[in-house]
């Protein structure tokens, strides 16, 4: 790096069908651009010329099918060109993709072959999964069609906060730099970012938003034909496999994208082998994707949190309120025996109700904790209800009896009733 503090420029040169891989940096930002040719980024293609930075951390490729050169900021963790990648094979799933969505814009009025490909794609952590994700939505984006995408990969939440399952129209290429933009997506709350606290609720959020979907789908017929592209979780073993079953069989997933895992894949296949309308498809993993260790999910979490309260760039002016406990319902799903061992017949254990809606205390336990503000209206809806959004209590006074909370905006909570996890922050 040159001295002072903008650091030294350089040009790359990439051939046609490479890859820039980079690493930004841990604690500065990368400023790069399109300098000649064409190039995309996860599937959007590259403005030409402008200048697009790239938050620390950040892991992408720059991918080119003709050539291109990138001028950049000499300051990266790490970045080299690749020459070998799955990128063919992808653009060859988006081809039939784009096939099957013509032929059910062309079959419209008729209920089975009017539904466009749905997708869902699965494999271990760090395959590379929400990266094809992206790509197929982006690529069909810029064809004009507007694919659903679902994220049932409570541990990222590339849509809105880990421990949640959500879908949202995508309507552009997916900004590089942005992501999925935030603005009305179907959220449901789990509140963890590991199905094993509770797969009796995921199972029923997941089936939930299936649902929802599925009647958005039967009266808007664009939608419909352009399908859905479903991201998973990396949990592929024991109970994992079993809720990827649940996962393909609710959404009746028509394509099943698996990548990097020969075995997953075998299984998978004679596990679908019945069902003649799914494909199931071995894609290789893309040699770029970077491995993630436990420290850096949890921090890649935390950011999530960051950013949704004061935006990737503190663009976002978040509200702090202060409301009494009186005016707050706050619930959680599930654990807590169903009834007391003493009304259970002698020998039987009591069960937990993973179903059951528990209410909870206001004290200081719930410092720091990330809370979902539900849509419901009554208590009864509060476990078949989306959520509106996200308050993070900053403040407990229990002499007053007042809670603090920071909220993205100020005014009124669209409901009372509040769900609690594990999903806690800590600002940094
Ligand atoms: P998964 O969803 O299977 O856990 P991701 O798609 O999130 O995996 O990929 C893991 C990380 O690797 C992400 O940070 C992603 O941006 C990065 N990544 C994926 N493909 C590439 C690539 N070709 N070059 C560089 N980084 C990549």
């Amino acid at each position: 790096a040159a001295a002072g503090n903008s650091p030294a420029m350089k040009q790359v040169k990439l051939d046609k069908e490479s890859e820039l891989r980079i690493e930004v940096n841990v604690n500065s930002s990368l400023r790069l651009r399109l300098l000649s040719g064409t190039a995309e980024i996860f599937g959007t293609e590259m403005p030409p010329e402008n200048w697009l930075i790239f938050p620390p951390r950040m892991k992408f490729a720059i991918f080119t099918w003709y050539g291109a050169t990138i001028e950049m900021q000499d300051n990266t963790e790490t970045d080299y060109v690749a020459d070998e990648t799955p990128m063919i094979s992808y653009v060859n799933v988006h081809a039939v993709l784009e096939g099957r969505r013509k032929r059910a814009k062309a079959s419209a009025g008729d209920a089975d072959a009017s539904q466009g490909p749905r997708v869902i794609v699965v494999g271990p952590t760090d395959s590379g999964k929400s990266t094809l994700s992206r790509m197929l939505l982006s690529w069909a984006a810029k064809q004009g069609w507007k694919p659903t995408f679902v994220d049932l990969d409570i541990g990222q939440g590339s849509i809105t906060l880990p421990g949640c399952i959500a879908a949202t129209p995508i309507e552009m290429p997916i900004d590089p730099v942005e992501g999925i933009p935030l603005e009305m997506p179907l959220v449901y709350f789990f509140g963890h970012n590991t199905p094993t606290v509770n797969a009796d609720l995921y199972r029923v959020l997941v089936k939930e938003l299936a649902q929802i979907l599925e009647r958005q789908f039967s009266v808007n017929a664009e939608s419909r034909a352009a399908g859905m592209v479903i991201n998973t979780m990396g949990f592929i073993d024991g109970l994992g496999y079993d809720l990827l079953l649940h996962a393909i069989d609710t959404f009746q997933a028509t394509v099943v994208l698996v990548l990097g895992q020969d075995k997953l894949c075998s299984m998978l296949k004679d596990a679908l082998k019945q069902k003649q309308n799914v494909d199931v498809v071995k894609l290789q993993k893309s040699g770029g994707v970077v491995s993630r260790n436990s420290k850096f999910r949890a921090i890649a979490r935390n950011q999530r949190i960051r950013e949704y309260f004061y935006g990737l760039s503190n663009d976002l002016s978040p509200h702090s309120s202060i409301a009494n406990f009186s005016d707050l319902a706050i619930y959680r799903i599930g654990g807590g025996p169903q009834a007391p061992a003493s009304a259970l017949p002698i020998g039987a254990q009591p069960v937990a109700d993973p179903m059951r809606l528990v209410p909870v205390n206001i004290n200081r336990d719930l410092l720091n904790l990330v809370l979902a503000v539900s849509f419901a209206k009554e208590q009864d809806q509060i476990l078949s209800s989306n959520i509106a959004g996200f308050i993070w209590i900053t403040d407990i006074d229990i002499p007053r009896k007042k809670i603090t909370y920071l909220a993205p905006s100020a005014g009124e909570l669209p409901s009372k009733f509040l769900l609690m996890g594990s999903l806690t922050w800590i600002e940094t």
